[in-house]
């Protein structure tokens, strides 16, 4: 079978090369569990429209970790990213540690893994993203004539710590999600009060609303051209991500309302993001779904 080819290819890759301790324990211990059969393999079945079209289509999102219908643990590989492998194709191996730390952290997490809300989710992204980076530095890099994609994640995790690729392919920004949660963990530790974090979350918020005339309009995307698209993309991004892992912060949604009401400043910042997110969504989908193409088309390497 073809999968058992390329992690057996992997297995060369990383042989006992511990550079990353991280690349080689989710490896090792991914390993063990296929073989132990406590995950399943399958391959392409036809589980929902969304995911299929990816599996079809796309080397990126070609593969994924989910359980199948009796609950077992699976790695799901699909043909498109079957049928292009080759042996010099590092792009497979990214992909395939990515949902190896997935498969890892379910392993850590086996109760909760499948239940995580949106923000649990996003830190199990970062973890495999991650990953994807540790393992292109340290055992890609210099060996393999790199992809443009590859490339592009290299250099994200070297500058700024996977910001720009979680951007571009996650459509999250990672740096917000860690500022959010760094305020998160002060709160919650008594180490800032409630008025404090209110403070912070206005100043954080105005200074992503200082960007919002860059926000993309359709006409924009249409008409491309210059380098600072995706840095205006980045900014839509970033507040995006901020709006969504906000009410992470408070005990839930009733004392995030309770907040609103109490802060017209911060209520006043938070209904202006809602408008503009509103406003310039469909353009920024646009030119989201143009990264993907651009991704995928320039991912294989050679
Ligand atoms: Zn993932």
């Amino acid at each position: 079978m073809i999968y058992e080819q390329i992690i057996h290819d992997l297995d060369e890759i990383i042989g006992n090369n511990k550079t990353s301790e991280n690349v080689y324990n989710t490896f090792e211990f991914a390993k063990k569990t296929i073989q132990n059969k406590d995950v399943v393999i399958e391959i392409n079945p036809k589980i929902n429209p969304e995911l299929d079209n990816k599996l079809a289509n796309s080397i990126l999102g070609g593969m994924y970790f989910s359980k199948n219908k009796s609950g077992v643990p699976t790695l799901i590989f699909g043909q498109e990213y079957l049928d292009t492998y080759s042996e010099n194709s590092s792009i497979h191996y990214i992909v395939l540690m990515h949902e190896f730390r997935h498969l890892y952290d379910y392993f850590l997490n086996q109760t909760s893994f499948f239940k995580s809300n949106e923000k649990e989710k996003f830190q199990y992204e970062l973890n495999a993203v991650n990953i994807e980076g540790e393992f292109i530095k340290y055992y890609l890099a210099g060996k393999y004539n790199l992809s443009e994609c590859e490339d592009y994640i290299l250099q994200s995790y070297e500058k700024d710590n996977l910001d720009s690729w979680t951007i571009a392919n996650r459509k999250e920004s990672a740096d917000i999600f860690r500022i959010l949660n760094n305020l998160e963990r002060e709160y919650k530790q008594n180490i800032i009060s409630k008025e404090q974090l209110i403070d912070k979350l206005i100043q954080k918020a105005d200074q992503l609303l200082s960007k919002a005339d860059k926000f993309l309009n359709l006409y924009d995307v249409y008409n491309a051209n210059g380098k600072d698209i995706f840095s205006r993309y980045g900014h839509f991004i970033r507040i995006k991500t901020f709006e969504k892992y906000l009410k992470y912060i408070f005990n839930g949604e009733s004392e995030m309302r309770e907040i609103l009401m109490k802060y017209p400043e911060f209520n006043n910042r938070f209904n202006m993001i809602h408008y503009l997110l509103s406003q310039h969504d469909q353009a920024n989908a646009l030119y989201s779904s143009s990264l993907d193409n651009y991704f995928d088309d320039n991912c294989v390497n050679g």
